[in-house]
């Protein structure tokens, strides 16, 4: 039998009852790997993830065809929250943090848990990120971009989920910055922390996934192991910059 996996098959959006955003997009996330999305702006990314952590109805999108599956059972049909309980957890959209809310009080919006797991996980997330402990009491509009976005992603964790969506965590961050969160990424994977990674910047998303995808125009384009990807003409020439 296959392992645990993340699965969408033959997936279909559509926005506002007309616009046709995925069109048949397939892709699969197996336990305890992590998985690279990239593609340029437009080409889906952000409503996959939408759709795949249940965010859709927020957006006026609809799953009009195919599914998405967790170790087997559909989750394409369920409620955020169920999804999350089911362990599918997506860092925020553009590090939608709460800017007038501090830090911690932040990451206990998070977590979805029981209260008993609450100092653990928020333990367990102090010390991925000792930044966020040392500005607990911090207001989170207050904080760095860098900071910001370990905050995101520390609030994701709250809710301990198996399987993490992240959506262009580098965005707009010098690169030693991205380096760190690269790092950061990694260790949450060592923690045994599925990872599918939405990435502008191919490099990083490449540098630490073993499989990559690439999205253009709501399809899936290329499906392929990372270091395959980063060898590839059009991926060096259009992701890479190296023409
Ligand atoms: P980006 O990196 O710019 O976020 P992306 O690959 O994540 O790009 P999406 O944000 O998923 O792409 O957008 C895919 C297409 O869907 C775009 O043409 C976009 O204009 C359209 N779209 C996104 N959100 C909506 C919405 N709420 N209503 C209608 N169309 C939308």
């Amino acid at each position: 039998m296959e392992g645990y996996m993340l699965e969408v098959s033959n997936l279909e959006v559509v926005y506002d009852d007309v616009v046709l955003v995925l069109r048949g997009v397939s892709l699969q996330v197996p336990e305890g790997r992590i998985v690279a999305l990239l593609g340029a702006n437009g080409a889906g990314k952000t409503t996959l993830l939408r759709a795949i952590s249940g965010l859709l109805d927020v957006h006026e999108g609809e799953v009009t065809k195919g599914s998405i599956t967790l170790d087997g059972t559909p989750i394409h049909e369920l409620p955020p929250e169920k999804i999350v309980a089911a362990g599918v957890k997506q860092a925020l959209e553009g590090r939608r943090i709460f800017s007038e809310f501090t830090v911690e009080e932040n990451l206990r919006v998070g977590a979805h848990t029981d209260p008993s797991v609450m100092k653990p996980n928020m333990e367990r997330v102090y010390d991925l990120f000792p930044v966020l402990r040392d500005r607990r009491k911090a207001t989170a509009g207050y904080l760095s971009g860098g900071e910001q976005t370990m905050l995101s992603m520390g609030r994701a964790l709250m809710s301990n989920p198996k399987y993490l969506l992240l959506d262009e965590p580098s965005l707009g961050l010098a690169p030693q910055l991205v380096d760190q969160i690269r790092d950061l990424i990694i260790e949450i994977n060592q923690q045994g922390v599925t990872v599918l990674l939405v990435e502008q910047n191919a490099a990083m998303a490449l540098g630490v996934a073993e499989h990559g995808y690439v999205m253009e125009t709501g399809k899936v384009v290329m499906d392929k192991p990372a270091a395959e990807l980063l060898e590839d003409d059009d991926v060096k020439e259009f992701y890479l910059g190296l023409a």
